[in-house]
């Protein structure tokens, strides 16, 4: 179901491709390159096109990687790369995967996010689809001129608040393309089958209004009530052109994150990556983080710098698996709390909490800073998810490793610019105790003669393997639970050999295996509870496993 190929009749039946000739050489899905073999030649009019001689696919690797090398700067590597994903997605793939800690920072952070800054300007070709506000009445029609027959996968994103970038419009697209990307290399989606959009609404970044290669609408925003309903007839449209889509709801500004989440989750298979996934790879450190402490998650206190998409995204999911191991939803929440850029959040605060915030807003004297907070509140996990660098002070880092034998120091605000501290000061200001963790990669630190490695708190360790557990159990819903179930299977893959070194995250380059992992625990989740489209297999792990897609060519001919 997940490799179309078969579905296309190329490799199952034996039969010649179509298209064939010059149009092969143009179709990013079929195209070989100058790995051709000669019978594929002669059987499907190349001859003359390509150059005489035969590669392999490794061949063809080296070569790409050689020409990769030699670009000056990331953003130019990106463009070839981009370029290289048009031209040919199995080389493509096939270079992702096996240099995948080379890769990652290139098609997604950090330098997606120049990307898309740039995204006018470095336009070659249009990859997914734009869908703006001029479109209404005519969403449905516009999604079947999508080329490829079933989309399975949709990341969609109004360009609101893009990475720490802010309002991008438009140029927002390089997040769907890029996650879409990872979701392939990652957990093996067919590229077939996944479909990146972007809403354009407007933009109210005037500088985009003003930039004469901006490439959306030049209007401000559209909100409210119009808003309201050219979403609800891009989820309608979804639902009819592709019924059997999930959908990730991707980058959008914080009040229509949370209010697009709970009002169509049920309606719609989708989910939120940077609520549920950032969700779920952090509880999956704070987990692990306790077999370092051997503490028990009941127990822990977390205190969150950022009330915001990911913090409040976290403590829900940490009340989720607090109630799992035994405590009331009142006692689990009771352990969260927040610090946002007004201080302690409290009931007896004078302005009005956002919603979202509510549930953590506890019967307790207003606090002002951070580091009165911890003193007061005496935590046990300190989480970064503020955007503001800096925010963890030595006072800070001290105070809790005061209190706490191994403090639990996560810094996940992204870029590296924009984390809370970094690895080396949550080391030295915590005397080599801390487990930490952060959302952009920091290198090892030394410290007193030992050797510490962060762990990167990266959501690519969770969303693509839940992704493909839901389209392989065809789930009718992206539940809570799935994430749960995402988050302990994430923590168990880590290895005593990681822990030996402080890490809480597994390698990336085991990330094939997680995704195959955390999609096997997602998928029986969905058979358990009723929510999968289809019967369970008897080897759900060895069905997930044969629908991955391993980017090597097929043979035409
Ligand atoms: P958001 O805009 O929804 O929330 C940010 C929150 O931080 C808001 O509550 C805001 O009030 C608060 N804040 C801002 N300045 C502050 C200050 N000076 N002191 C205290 N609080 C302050 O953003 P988000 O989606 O929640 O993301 C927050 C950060 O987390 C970003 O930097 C993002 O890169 C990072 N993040 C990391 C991961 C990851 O590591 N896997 C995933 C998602 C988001």
């Amino acid at each position: 179901m997940l490799r179309p190929q078969a579905d296309r009749g190329l490799s199952a039946s034996g039969e010649p491709p179509q298209p064939r000739g010059v149009q092969l050489l143009h179709d990013p899905l079929l195209n070989k390159g100058t790995a051709f073999t000669e019978q594929e030649r002669d059987a499907l009019g190349l001859r003359g096109l390509v150059p005489p001689r035969v590669f392999t696919l490794e061949e063809e690797v080296q070569r790409a990687l050689g020409s990769l090398r030699r670009k000056p700067d990331a953003i130019e590597k990106y463009i070839f790369l981009t370029a290289l994903q048009n031209r040919n997605e199995t080389l493509f793939y096939r270079l992702v995967v096996d240099h995948i800690e080379e890769m990652v920072p290139l098609i997604y952070t950090p330098t997606v996010g120049q990307a898309c800054l740039e995204y006018g300007s470095i336009f070659r070709r249009s990859r997914g689809l734009f869908i703006s506000i001029k479109d209404r009445g005519h969403i449905a029609e516009i999604l079947r001129h999508w080329p490829h027959e079933g989309a399975r996968l949709i990341v969609v994103t109004d360009g609101e608040r893009i990475l720490g970038l802010g309002d991008l419009g438009a140029l927002g697209m390089g997040i769907p393309v890029g996650k879409l990307s990872l979701y392939t290399a990652c957990a093996g989606v067919h590229p077939y089958y996944t479909l990146p959009i972007t809403l354009d609404v407007g933009t109210d970044n005037d500088r985009l209004h003003e930039d004469p290669f901006y490439i959306g609408l030049r209007q401000r925003r559209v909100r409210g009530e119009e808003y309201d309903a050219f979403i609800a007839e891009f989820v309608a449209g979804v639902r009819a052109v592709f019924p059997k889509a999930l959908l990730q709801w991707e980058d959008f500004g914080n009040t229509n994150a949370f209010r697009l989440l709970h009002d169509y989750r049920s309606r719609l298979c989708s989910f939120n990556d940077d609520i549920q996934g950032t969700a779920a790879v952090a509880l999956a450190g704070l987990i692990t983080a306790l077999r370092l402490t051997g503490g028990r998650l009941a127990d822990q206190k977390l205190l969150f710098l950022g009330a915001g998409e990911a913090g409040t995204g976290i403590a829900d999911l940490f009340v989720a698996a607090a109630r799992e191991a035994g405590l009331s939803e009142a006692d689990a929440r009771a352990r969260c709390w927040f610090v946002d850029s007004k201080g302690l959040v409290v009931q007896a605060r004078g302005d009005r909490l956002a919603e979202h915030k509510l549930p953590y807003a506890h019967a307790h004297p207003f606090l002002p800073t951070l580091v009165e907070s911890v003193k007061t509140l005496q935590p046990t996990a300190l989480i970064g998810v503020s955007g503001m660098a800096g925010g963890f002070t030595q006072e800070v880092v001290a105070e809790m490793a005061r209190l706490n034998a191994r403090p639990v120091i996560f810094a996940l605000s992204n870029p590296t610019s924009k984390a809370e501290c970094t690895a080396e000061q949550a080391y030295a200001w915590s005397d080599g105790r801390a487990i930490f963790a952060s959302g952009s990669p920091f290198a090892p630190v030394e410290f007193n003669g030992v050797r510490h490695v962060p762990g990167q708190g990266n959501n690519i360790y969770i969303f693509p393997g839940v992704g493909l557990g839901a389209l392989a159990s065809e789930a009718r819903e992206v539940t809570d639970g799935m994430f749960l179930a995402a988050a302990q299977t994430l923590a168990r893959l880590v290895q005593p050999e990681d822990l030996a070194l402080g890490r809480v995250y597994p390698p990336l380059t085991m990330i094939r295996e997680v995704s195959l992992q955390i999609a096997t625990a997602v998928a029986e989740n969905a058979y358990a509870h009723g929510l999968a489209g289809q019967p369970r297999p008897d080897d759900v792990q060895g069905d997930i496993r044969a629908r991955m897609f391993d980017p090597v060519y097929p043979n035409y001919a």
